[in-house]
C-alpha cells in the first residue's frame, strides 16, 4: 500500500481531534503544530497539497516594505519579525537576497525618500538584514548593465528573503512534519459537508482521483480552505465578522535575465511596484494586483502583454522579451480579509487593501476558520491555531517547536561531511550551479542520509533523470515512496520545479521522462503520463509561440 492510501485507509472512519480543510500553507502549518503537540489531526486537501494560491506566490519571504505606504506597521513589524525568524531557521531553504528598486520621474517616490523609507524598514526589521543604501543612476548601472538608467533619477537597495525551491515545495514541508507526528494527511480527498452530532462533527469526504466516498468523524474543524472558506462556512452555518475577497496576481517565467541573485524593483505604470525574481536559470516577472470576483484565474493575452511591455520599457535587453520567450506562468488569488459587511466597490483601491490575515472561532460550533495570510507568517498561524484548539478543550502538549525549520547544526556538519568524503561536493549540475550534496540536504533534510547510502550502494543514483531539471535518480525513488505523488504535475510543478523551468516541449522530449514515471507510479505510469501532456497544455505554448508575431 502507498502512502496515499495509508493514510485514506486511517481517514475512512478515522476519529480526530481536528480536521483541517485545506493543504495550503495555512492547513499544512496548522496541522504540523498540532500534530508535534499529541492531537490526533487529519488534513486534506481536494486538490494537490499547495495546489491553489500556494503555488502562485512570489516565493518572498519578507516584511512587506510596500505596505508601509499604507501605513500598515504593526503588520510590516510582525512579517518582518517572522521573515527574521524563518530566515534563521531555515538557512538552507531560505535566503536574504537583495532588492534594487530603480526610480524614474514616474515613481510615486524620489531616491532620497525611498532611501528614508528602507532605512525604516530595516530599522522595523531589528536590522537584522544588510543595510539598505540609496543608488545613483550610474551606480545601478555599474551593479545592473541590463537596467535602463537613461531616465533613472536612482535607485536603493534593501534586503528581504526568499525561498530557493519553490513555495509549494515549502509548503510540502510542513506537510511531511506533520506526517512524521504521526498526522493523517492525505491529497485528492474534498471535504464535501459535515453534520453535527452532539459534540463532534460528523465529515463526509470524497476521493477526488477515484470517486470513493467515506466519512471520519472530528472534535474540531478548521477551514482553512483559502480562498474558498466563505461558501464553506455558509454552508455549514457558520456566521463570521470577516470574509474573503480576491485580488488576482500573475507571474511570467523568462529565461535567466540578470546574471545576479538579487530581486529587481520597478514601479510600473500605474505606480505599483513589480519585480524581476531570479529563479535559477530562469526570471520570474511578476506580479500584478486586481480585482476579480472569481479565484479561479488565468493569464490573459492582455496580463501578458501589460508585464512584457512594462519590463522591456525598463530592461534595456538585445532582443525585448516577446510571448515566445515565456516558458511558464503563474496565476492565482490573493485571499484578503475584510469586514463581512465591507462593501468594495470599483472604486476602492485595491492594493491598499490589508494583507493581515485574521482568525474566527466559533465555540459552540468548535470551528475555527483561517482568513488571508502569507506564507511569511506561517509560523504565527500555526501558534495561533494551537491556542485556538487548546481552548477548544483539545490537550496539548508544550510546544516543543519542532514542527518547523531545519535539522540542528552538527547533523548538517555530519551530512556535509560524509557527502564531501563520497565526492558529492564536486559534482554540480548545469541547471543551477550548486553542488548535489547542497541540493538534496536543501530539499530533504534528515532523509538526505539515507539518500547518501542508497548512492554509496549504487553511483548510478546520482545520474540526472531529465536533463537540466536538477533532480536525480535517487530523488525520485524517495518522493515515490515519502512524498504523495500521485498525478504527474504534482511532482513536475510542485514537489519540484521542473514545469516551471523548462517548457512543455521540453520536458515531453526529455529521455527520462518516461522513467520518472516508472519509478513515481509504477503500473499506472502511462495513464498518469497521458492525463498530463494533453494537447490543452501543449496549446497554450503553442498560443505563446503564434502571439510572438502579433507582439508589437
Ligand atoms: C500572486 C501572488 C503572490 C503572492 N506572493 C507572496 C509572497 O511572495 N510571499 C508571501 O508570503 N505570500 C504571498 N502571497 C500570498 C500567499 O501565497 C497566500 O496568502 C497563501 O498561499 C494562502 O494560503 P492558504 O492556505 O490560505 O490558501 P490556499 O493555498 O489556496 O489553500 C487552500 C486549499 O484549500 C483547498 N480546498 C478548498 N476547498 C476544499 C474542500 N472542499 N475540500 C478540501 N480542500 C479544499 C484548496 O484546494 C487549496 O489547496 C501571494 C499570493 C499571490 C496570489
Amino acid at each position: 500500500m502507498g502512502l496515499r492510501e495509508a493514510n485514506i485507509a486511517q481517514l475512512d472512519g478515522g476519529t480526530f481531534d481536528v480536521l483541517i480543510i485545506g493543504g495550503g500553507i495555512n492547513g499544512a502549518v496548522s496541522a504540523a503544530a498540532l500534530a508535534s503537540r499529541g492531537a490526533r489531526v487529519a488534513v486534506i486537501d481536494r486538490g494537490d497539497f499547495a495546489d491553489f494560491t500556494s503555488m502562485q506566490s512570489s516565493n518572498l519571504v519578507w516584511g512587506g516594505f510596500k505596505y508601509l505606504e499604507n501605513y500598515e506597521i504593526k503588520l510590516v513589524r510582525d512579517l518582518c519579525m517572522s521573515r527574521n525568524h524563518l530566515i534563521k531557521a531555515y538557512p538552507a531553504n531560505l535566503k536574504e537576497i537583495r532588492f534594487m528598486a530603480a526610480l524614474d520621474e514616474n515613481s510615486p517616490f524620489k531616491p532620497w525618500f525611498a532611501g528614508l523609507g528602507a532605512a525604516g524598514y530595516w530599522l522595523i526589521g531589528n536590522g537584522f538584514t544588510k543595510a539598505p543604501r540609496v543608488l545613483t543612476p550610474e551606480k545601478i548601472a555599474e551593479n545592473e548593465p541590463i537596467v535602463r538608467t537613461d531616465n533613472l533619477l536612482g535607485g536603493i537597495e534593501y534586503s528581504d528573503a526568499y525561498i530557493v525551491d519553490n513555495d509549494s515545495r515549502f509548503v510540502f514541508g510542513f506537510i511531511r512534519s506533520a506526517l512524521n507526528s504521526g498526522a493523517t494527511c492525505a491529497n485528492y480527498v474534498s471535504f464535501d459537508s459535515a453534520t453535527r452530532e452532539g459534540d463532534r462533527w460528523q465529515v463526509q469526504l470524497r476521493d477526488t482521483d477515484t470517486g470513493a466516498e467515506f466519512s471520519a468523524s472530528a472534535k474540531v474543524i478548521i477551514n482553512a480552505a483559502g480562498p474558498f472558506v466563505d461558501p464553506i462556512n455558509d454552508a455549514h452555518g457558520i456566521r463570521t465578522k470577516h470574509k474573503i475577497v480576491f485580488s488576482k496576481g500573475i507571474h511570467l517565467i523568462v529565461p535567466r535575465l540578470s546574471e545576479h541573485e538579487r530581486v529587481l524593483a520597478f514601479f510600473d505604470d500605474t505606480q505599483r511596484l513589480f519585480y524581476v525574481i531570479p529563479m535559477g536559470t530562469r526570471s520570474v516577472i511578476g506580479t500584478t494586483d486586481d480585482r476579480v470576483g472569481d479565484p479561479h484565474t488565468d493569464v490573459t493575452n492582455e496580463d501578458r502583454d501589460f508585464l512584457l511591455d512594462q519590463i522591456n520599457e525598463r530592461l534595456d535587453l538585445q532582443t525585448p522579451l516577446s510571448p515566445r520567450d515565456i516558458i511558464a506562468t503563474r496565476s492565482g488569488v490573493r485571499p484578503l480579509v475584510v469586514e463581512a459587511d465591507n462593501t468594495t466597490s470599483d472604486d476602492t483601491d485595491w492594493t491598499s487593501l490589508s494583507r493581515k490575515h485574521a482568525m474566527e472561532v466559533d465555540a459552540g460550533q468548535s470551528w475555527i476558520t483561517v482568513f488571508g495570510g502569507k506564507l511569511t507568517d506561517c509560523v504565527n498561524i500555526g501558534n495561533e491555531v494551537s491556542t485556538l484548539v487548546k481552548k477548544l478543550g483539545v490537550p496539548l502538549t508544550k510546544d516543543k517547536k519542532s514542527w518547523y525549520g531545519e535539522p540542528p547544526k552538527a547533523t548538517r556538519e555530519e551530512y556535509f561531511r560524509q557527502a564531501r568524503l563520497m565526492g558529492l561536493d564536486r559534482l554540480t549540475t548545469r541547471a543551477s550551479f550548486e553542488t548535489l550534496s547542497t541540493r538534496l540536504w536543501r530539499r530533504y533534510g534528515l532523509r538526505a542520509f539515507a539518500m547518501l547510502e542508497a548512492l554509496r550502494d549504487d553511483p548510478s543514483m546520482a545520474d540526472d533523470i531529465i536533463e537540466d531539471a536538477d533532480y536525480v535518480r535517487v530523488e525520485l525513488f524517495y518522493a515515490a515512496k515519502t512524498e504523495m505523488i500521485t498525478k504527474l504535475d504534482d511532482f513536475l510543478r510542485r514537489r519540484s520545479k521542473i514545469a516551471l523551468v523548462l517548457d512543455y516541449d521540453e520536458i515531453r522530449g526529455a529521455d527520462g521522462i518516461h522513467e520518472a514515471c516508472e519509478l513515481l507510479f509504477g503500473d499506472d505510469a502511462q495513464r498518469r503520463y497521458d492525463e498530463y501532456f494533453t494537447e490543452e497544455r501543449r496549446a497554450q505554448l503553442q498560443e505563446y509561440r503564434k502571439a510572438s508575431a502579433a507582439y508589437r
